[in-house]
């Protein structure tokens, strides 16, 4: 693996102003793989400096010439599409198959989507005697997560680019080596340099330097709602613009009428996807009491198919987490699960190997709304199953929390998943098992955020308007 000294700043790589770094450690076996560079506000404002330049000349630079950059750090990133794969399993731990499908391969494809909008979006259009541009909103400051390292990367770039903005990218401190890799792509993809700078660093240090800095327009956040609390407080006080992709506590609701084993297996893949760090994960299964028992024995028999172990090896389902911070996390909701009286029937706190952030799959039911357990975000492989007892029931569980980004109704007719799904508060839902769309907004309803990403609704976050009165 790769270490970097230097920050990507203004088309060069550029040795950082501190002497601090930070240990990326593999998650599968503890050991340090690479130490980048702790950046500091020297480094952001530097960063930031590169942006502003590179600003007018890229706003300048016509659609389809963006479309066509975007097109080269698409076909850039194909040609490292494994070594991304590779430092994924590296530094989050993710399973080989998922880093390499999911993790890389579909956000690839995803950057594609935005070469090609570039190229097709009107930037301008007609309303009554006024022709409405939209114009690029400035340099934006991208701040993302490790859960999802380069998806997260992808979704705030890519239309950022598109839409004629500059960027800095601050990526998460537990997942940075792909983001640098990313900046590699960048760099060969020969856009102009300042168009996208990338700064390694702390968020309580690079993060918040960055969200602060005056040169900053736009805000991009993803992950945690404490964290993009704060952000959004700060964007309010220098009157920015943002938006803010948070946690969830997203609900799997199956109706009477729908195929339980279907369903229900479908649900355990959700939650333990990714190991079980995926923000729209479906957490909270809601299940008929009159099918209640067989749904959990159902997952019961699910989970016990998903191979815990090294991310590397061949039919591992679920790596560990990513740090020893968020083990300790998730330990401590399943204890509260106990604790306030759910029922353990799988997994628990207990440690599958002795070395590696691992946690058991876990399953718990008896599980009421009440419980901190089906209110907070675990972001652990931890699936709750819940009790309503008829539509109404299920319609208030559905919705009894703070958050709102995502769900899955199941039903015999799409009709009947559809009248249920119009519902819930939530920014998206899957009807029996719907695909994920890349061009369908993204985002999430009450305390799961504000703004939308992917496609034009992702697009737009990065647009704003002047109208000329003709
Ligand atoms: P986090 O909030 O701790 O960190 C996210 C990013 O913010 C990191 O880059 C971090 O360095 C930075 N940061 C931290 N403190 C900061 C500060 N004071 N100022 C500026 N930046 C700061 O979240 P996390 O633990 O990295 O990610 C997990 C969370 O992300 C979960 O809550 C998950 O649900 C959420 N998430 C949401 C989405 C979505 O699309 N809604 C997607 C992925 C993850």
């Amino acid at each position: 693996m790769k270490a970097h000294d230097g920050m990507y700043i203004g088309g060069r790589w550029r040795p950082a102003g501190t002497s601090d770094t930070i240990a990326v450690i593999n998650p599968a076996d503890e050991r340090v793989i690479a130490e980048v560079p702790a950046g500091g506000a020297a480094d952001v404002d530097a960063a930031v400096r590169a942006a502003r330049a590179a600003l007018p000349g890229w706003a300048a630079t016509p659609p389809g010439a963006r479309g066509a950059f975007l097109g080269a750090l698409h076909d850039a990133m194909v040609d490292r599409e494994e070594e991304f794969a590779r430092t994924l399993v590296a530094e989050l731990g993710a399973p080989a198959r998922f880093a390499a499908r999911v993790q890389t391969r579909a956000p690839i494809a995803a950057l594609a989507t935005y070469a090609e909008l570039a190229a097709t979006h009107p930037f301008e259009e007609r309303v009554a005697n006024s022709t409405v541009l939209l114009e690029p909103v400035g340099v934006v400051a991208a701040i993302t997560p490790w859960n999802y390292p380069v998806s997260m990367i992808v979704s705030k770039v890519a239309p950022a680019l598109a839409a004629g903005c500059t960027i800095v990218l601050k990526p998460a401190e537990d997942t940075p080596l792909t983001a640098l890799l990313f900046a590699e792509c960048v760099d060969a993809a020969g856009l102009p340099a300042g168009v996208v700078n990338v700064v390694t660093g702390y968020g309580h240090v690079a993060g918040q330097a960055l969200a602060e800095h005056e040169g900053v327009d736009h805000i991009s956040f993803t992950g945690s709602t404490a964290v993009g609390r704060k952000i959004g407080a700060l964007a309010g006080g220098a009157i920015k613009s943002v938006s803010l992709e948070l946690g969830g506590k997203s609900a799997n609701v199956i109706l009477p009428s729908a195929d339980l084993p279907r369903a229900v297996a479908a649900g355990v893949g959700h939650v333990m996807a990714n190991s079980g760090q995926t923000c729209y994960a479906w957490t909270r299964m809601l299940v008929h009491s009159d099918r209640y028992e067989e749904a959990v024995e159902l997952a019961r028999r699910d989970l016990s198919g998903y191979a815990v172990g090294d991310p590397a090896a061949a039919g591992t389902r679920v790596g560990p987490v990513v740090s020893a911070k968020q083990r300790e996390r998730v330990r401590g909701y399943i204890a509260k699960g106990v604790e306030e009286g759910a029922r353990l029937v799988a997994g628990g706190t207990e440690a599958p190997h002795a070395t590696g952030y691992f946690v058991a799959p876990t399953l718990f039911a008896d599980v009421t709304s009440d419980m901190t357990i089906a209110q907070e975000e675990i972001f652990g492989p931890v699936l709750s199953v819940l009790r309503y007892e008829d539509e109404e029931d299920a319609v208030r569980i559905a919705n009894d929390t703070v958050y709102g980004l995502h769900g899955g109704v199941w039903a015999d007719t799409e009709e009947e998943a559809v009248a249920f799904a119009r519902r819930m508060d939530t920014g998206r839902v899957d009807i029996n098992g719907g695909d994920f769309n890349t061009l369908a907004p993204f985002g999430g309803y009450k305390q799961s955020g504000v703004g939308r990403e992917m496609g034009t609704y992702g697009l737009h976050e990065y647009l704003q308007t002047k109208s000329l009165q003709l």
